[in-house]
């Protein structure tokens, strides 16, 4: 284990990862080990800094990760569900922590991330803040203690550039919903509603999604009865939040078992 963990971000262009690198850049406890993009990528061989609209740094963005990780100790990755399981694949080969924020993974996507982790430690979650990964508690233990007469909705907003939907937040708060109530998710979701759906089934935990703007990051989940309503919230108006949680992730992987760990095993919750 290293006292200072380098680490590597991948998808170095993208919104999460020049969050990422340029709070690296502030921190005393971690450095950059490098940064990736995918191939054809109009950064790669060019110098980070001066992509990034600042001066040289000296870190060329390359498109092989494997160069990247064989120096890293911790890999973040916030990129797309094909790109983090080719990641993940190296990262274990370079014995890197897998940091993880990438969301929209299938469950074929998720099996080769379990199969991964039997060599390496990776570190996933929809959501890495502090406030969200609280708010899933909370979603847990009000839906263990309110019966089926309260409906369970989950409403979630974000920008206009988001590919995926539910959120993987939204997601994250109905498995956490189903949890509470003894039930699995995939039995009592009910997604994309349009035209005649008939009623509400009783039980069911509904999704709905706002994309427009640059909305960061919003989500209700609503315990509706006949008379009451309670609506649990959390607005994300920073990026640095889910930065600061992948770096908190990385450092706390550190000499860590091999295995799938999550925020709520970062913080302690
Ligand atoms: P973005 O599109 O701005 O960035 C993704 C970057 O990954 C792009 O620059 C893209 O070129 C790059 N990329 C794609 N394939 C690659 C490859 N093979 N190698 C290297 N780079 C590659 O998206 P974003 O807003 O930064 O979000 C990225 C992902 O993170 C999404 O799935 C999003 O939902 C998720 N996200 C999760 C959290 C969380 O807390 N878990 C928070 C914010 C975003």
């Amino acid at each position: 284990m290293t006292a200072i963990p380098a680490i590597a971000i991948v998808g170095a262009s993208g919104r999460m990862g020049q969050m990422l690198i340029r709070m690296i850049d502030e921190s005393d406890r971690v450095t950059l080990a490098g940064a990736t993009e995918r191939r054809g990528h109009e950064w790669i061989g060019k110098d980070l800094g001066l992509c990034m609209g600042g001066t040289k740094n000296g870190y060329i963005v390359q498109d092989d990760p494997l160069e990247v990780f064989a120096k890293a100790q911790a890999v973040i990755d916030f990129t797309s569900p094909e790109a983090t399981i080719a990641h993940a694949e190296l990262a274990a080969q370079a014995r890197a922590v897998h940091v993880i924020g990438t969301t929209g993974l299938t469950d074929m996507h998720l099996e080769k991330l379990t199969a991964a982790a039997r060599h390496a430690v990776i570190i996933r979650a929809g959501n890495m803040s502090l406030g969200v990964n609280l708010l899933t508690k909370l979603t847990q233990k009000v839906a263990a203690a309110l019966d089926a007469d309260f409906d369970i909705e989950i409403v979630e907003a974000h920008h206009r550039h988001k590919v995926d939907a539910p959120s993987g937040t939204a997601l994250m708060l109905g498995e956490a919903a189903a949890e509470g109530r003894h039930v699995h998710l995939k039995d009592v979701s009910d997604r994309g509603r349009d035209g005649i759906t008939g009623a509400r089934k009783r039980g069911g935990i509904g999704f709905s999604a706002i994309r427009g703007g640059d909305i960061v990051g919003e989500h209700d989940v609503i315990f509706a009865a006949d008379g009451e309503r309670i609506i649990l919230r959390h607005i994300a108006t920073d990026r640095r939040i889910f930065a600061r949680g992948a770096l908190k992730a990385a450092i706390w992987g550190q000499g860590r078992s091999p295995g799938e760990y999550d925020m709520m095993d970062v913080l302690g919750l």
